[in-house]
C-alpha cells in the first residue's frame, strides 16, 4: 500500500497532524498500535488524570466548606463507579476522534510500525492472528511519543509497584502509597490518591519538589501538600524495593541516613523516555541524540528528507499542546508554507491543588542565561476574589525586561492557575508590555485581575498594595 503521508502514532501530536493534513487535501494515514486514537494523553495521561483531579478538588472543596458553616458527611467512595465514569470520559473523546478521522477520510492502520528504509514501514499486527503489511510513503511524520522511565532495580515483578498507567487504572485505593518522584505525575497522582483516602508519601531525589518550577510558585503547593500527604522526603534515594506479601518494603537513603518502611503500593514516576528505539530508525537517515530524542530542525524535519518528527519523541517539554503544535508546523511545512516552531512561550501547568502554571522565562532561565529582568509579584492575599474563594495562598508574578517593559515570563500558583496562564501566553507571544497588561480592563472580581495587578505593581501603582512613592516608576 502507498500513502503520500503517513503519521506514525495516534496521540495528540499524530492526530492533530493527520487531521490538518486531511483538511489541506493531503491523503494521509495514521498507523497506531492501540485500538483507539488518543495516545498517552487521552488514554493514560492528561485526560484521565485531570478527571480524577477534578474529583479530588471537589472533595477538598467540600471539606473547606466546614469553615463556612456547611457540614458534609464523610463521602462514601464507590470505586467501580468512579473508574467507570473516568473511563466514560476517555471513551467519549476517543470515539469523537474516530468519527473525526472517518469524516476527514483519514485512513487508520492498526499495527506496530517499523522502518525498513526511508520510505517503507513494515506494520506487524497489534494482536496475534493478524496479518503484516507493508506501507510505503512520500513523507512520514513520526509521532511515537514516550513511555515511563524505568529503574531496573525497581522491576521486582510485584503488582504493588506501578507506573502512571497502573495508577490511573485505580484498581484499589491503598491504605498507604509511596510515590517515587516529586514531579508532575508524582504530585498530581499523589494528590488524587490522598484525596481518595490513601496515606501518601513522596520521595524526591533533589532538594525540592518540581525542580523545574520557580521556588515561590512551589512554596504554597508544598505547604498544602505537607498537610495533605503523610511525608515528603527530599534529597532521598530509594535504594531497594522488596515485595513482602501484603506490602512493599522500601529502603531509603536520605539526609538522616538509611531507613526503611512498608507501603501497600508504590508509584514510580521518575520521568519519561522517548519511543525512538525499536522503530528501525537505524534503517533511515534519522539522527537520534544521546538522550534518545529524534533530532529535528525548526520545521520538524529530521536528517532524513522523507521523515519529520513531532511531540515527545523529539524533545522536551513533553507536553500535549507542544506535540499538537509541532504536528501542525510539520504539516504546514510539507504543504509548502513558511511554518516554524519557534514559540516564545510553551505553557506548563501542574494540575495540583493549588495549580502551578508558568509561561515564557522562569527565574531559573533568567539565572542560566545571565539576563536581567525585574520581577513583580502580586500576592492573592490582596485579591478580593481570592478571599471570596477562601484561597489567598496564590501568587501571580511577571518577569519584565526593565529596558523595554516587555513581559518575558508569567508564573501563577493558585486554584485555576492553568486557565489563567493563557493570558500570560498571549501577552508574551504578542510582545505585550507591562503597561498593556495594566491598561487592559480586567473584570472584577476575578483571579484574572491578578495578572493586571502584577503589572500595576511593577510600576508601583497597584491599588491594593501600598508602595512608598519613591519606589514607583
Ligand atoms: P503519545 O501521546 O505518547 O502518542 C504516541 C502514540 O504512538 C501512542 O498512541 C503509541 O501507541 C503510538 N506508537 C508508538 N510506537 C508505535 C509503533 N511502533 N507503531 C504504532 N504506533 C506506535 N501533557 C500535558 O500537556 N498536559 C497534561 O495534563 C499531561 N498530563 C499527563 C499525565 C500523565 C499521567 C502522563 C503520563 C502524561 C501527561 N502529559 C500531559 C504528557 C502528554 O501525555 C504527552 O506529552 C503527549 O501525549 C505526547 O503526545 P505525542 O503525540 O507526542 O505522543
Ligand atoms: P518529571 O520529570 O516531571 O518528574 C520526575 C521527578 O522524579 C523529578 O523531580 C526527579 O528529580 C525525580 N526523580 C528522578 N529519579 C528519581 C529517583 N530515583 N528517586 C526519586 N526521585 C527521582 O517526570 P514525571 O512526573 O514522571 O512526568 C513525566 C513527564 O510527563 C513530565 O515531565 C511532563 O512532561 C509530562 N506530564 C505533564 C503533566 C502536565 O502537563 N500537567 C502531567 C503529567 C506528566
Amino acid at each position: 500500500m502507498h500513502v503520500p503521508l503517513v503519521v506514525l502514532g495516534g496521540g495528540p501530536g499524530g492526530y492533530a497532524a493527520a487531521f490538518l493534513a486531511a483538511d489541506l487535501g493531503i491523503p494521509v494515514a495514521i498507523i497506531e498500535q492501540d485500538e483507539r486514537l488518543g495516545g498517552t494523553c487521552l488514554l493514560r495521561g492528561c485526560i484521565p488524570s485531570k478527571a480524577l483531579l477534578h474529583v479530588g478538588r471537589v472533595l477538598a472543596e467540600a471539606r473547606e466548606m466546614e469553615e463556612w458553616g456547611i457540614h458534609f458527611e464523610k463521602p462514601a467512595l464507590k470505586l467501580d463507579q468512579l473508574r467507570a465514569r473516568k473511563d466514560k470520559v476517555i471513551a467519549t473523546l476517543t470515539g469523537g476522534l474516530a468519527t473525526l478521522a472517518r469524516r476527514r477520510n483519514v485512513q487508520l492502520i492498526r499495527g506496530v510500525a517499523r522502518f525498513t528504509n526511508s520510505t517503507t514501514l513494515e506494520v506487524a499486527p497489534a494482536e496475534p492472528g493478524g496479518a503484516s503489511q507493508t506501507v510505503t510513503f512520500d513523507h512520514c511524520i513520526l509521532a511515537s511519543g514516550s513511555r515511563p522511565a524505568r529503574i531496573p532495580a525497581f522491576d521486582i515483578g510485584s503488582p504493588r509497584v506501578m507506573d502512571s498507567t497502573g495508577a490511573l487504572e485505580l484498581k484499589e485505593i491503598p491504605e498507604s502509597l509511596l510515590v517515587v518522584g516529586g514531579g508532575y505525575i508524582g504530585l498530581e497522582m499523589g494528590t488524587v490518591y490522598a484525596e481518595l483516602g490513601s496515606d501518601v508519601s513522596v520521595v524526591e531525589l533533589t532538594d525540592t519538589l518540581l525542580p523545574g518550577a520557580d521556588r515561590d510558585l512551589v512554596k504554597p503547593l508544598q505547604q498544602r501538600l505537607e498537610k495533605l500527604f503523610d511525608t515528603i522526603h527530599l534529597r532521598t534515594k530509594v535504594m531497594k524495593l522488596e515485595d513482602v506479601g501484603k506490602a512493599v518494603r522500601v529502603h531509603f537513603e536520605g539526609p538522616e541516613g538509611p531507613s526503611s518502611r512498608e507501603f501497600c503500593r508504590v508509584l514510580v514516576a521518575v520521568g519519561r523516555r522517548p519511543n525512538s528505539d525499536g522503530l528501525g530508525l537505524e534503517n533511515t537517515k534519522v539522527v537520534v541524540g544521546p538522550k534518545g530524542f529524534v533530532e529535528v530542525d525548526g520545521q520538524q524535519r529530521t536528517a532524513d528528507p522523507h521523515i519529520l518528527a513531532i511531540g515527545d519523541v523529539c524533545g522536551e517539554p513533553m507536553l500535549a499542546h507542544r506535540a499538537s503544535h509541532q504536528g501542525k508546523v510539520a504539516v504546514e511545512a510539507l504543504h509548502g508554507e513558511a511554518a516554524l516552531f519557534a514559540p516564545r512561550a510553551i505553557p506548563a501547568v501542574v494540575f495540583t491543588d493549588p495549580e502551578i502554571a508558568w509561561a515564557g522565562l522562569t527565574e531559573g532561565d533568567v539565572a542560566a542565561q545571565g539576563r536581567t529582568v525585574e520581577i513583580s509579584r502580586y500576592p492573592w492575599a490582596a485579591s478580593g476574589r481570592a478571599h471570596a474563594l477562601g484561597r489567598t495562598d496564590g501568587l501571580t508574578k511577571i518577569l519584565v525586561d526593565p529596558e523595554t517593559d516587555t513581559v518575558l515570563g508569567v508564573g501563577i500558583v493558585g486554584p485555576g492557575a492553568g486557565e489563567l496562564i493563557a493570558e500570560g501566553v498571549l501577552a508574551i507571544e504578542m510582545g505585550c508590555s507591562a503597561r498593556d497588561l495594566m491598561e487592559a480592563i480586567h473584570p472584577h472580581p476575578t483571579l484574572g485581575e491578578t495578572v493586571a495587578f502584577s503589572a500595576e505593581n511593577y510600576f508601583g501603582l497597584a491599588t491594593e498594595i501600598y508602595r512608598p512613592r519613591t519606589e514607583a516608576k
